[in-house]
């Protein structure tokens, strides 16, 4: 399993990912649905991105749990995010689909 890593200082709150990711998923455009959640900080209004494996189990029930995007070459997340906030540790099957 590969895995992603946010610099939520490069994240600016478009929702791309979560927009991304339930496409992935569903082929629909819903962010409630989305393994991963933009969050607003109502403070200091900076943005950040919680991945699924740091979601409350609450939050986790109502969405679809990350699949790496298997059967893509890449991330949807990572792909479509337009900062590059967020990335990927390329695992085997990445790279492998990458040579083709
Ligand atoms: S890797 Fe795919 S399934 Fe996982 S959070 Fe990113 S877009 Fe969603
Ligand atoms: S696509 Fe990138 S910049 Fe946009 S909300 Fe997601 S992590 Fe932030």
């Amino acid at each position: 399993m590969s895995k992603l890593t946010v610099d939520n200082n490069k994240c600016t709150g478009c929702r791309a990912c979560e927009i991304a990711c339930s496409y992935h998923h569903k082929k629909v455009f819903n962010p409630k649905i989305a393994s991963l959640e933009v969050q607003r900080n109502e403070v200091d209004g900076t943005m950040s991105v919680m991945l699924y494996r740091q979601l409350p189990q609450e939050i986790k029930r109502l969405r679809l749990p990350c699949d790496a995007c298997i059967g893509e070459p890449q991330p949807f997340c990572v792909k479509y995010c337009p900062t590059g906030a967020i990335t990927v540790k390329p695992s085997k099957r990445y790279q492998a689909n990458e040579r083709k």
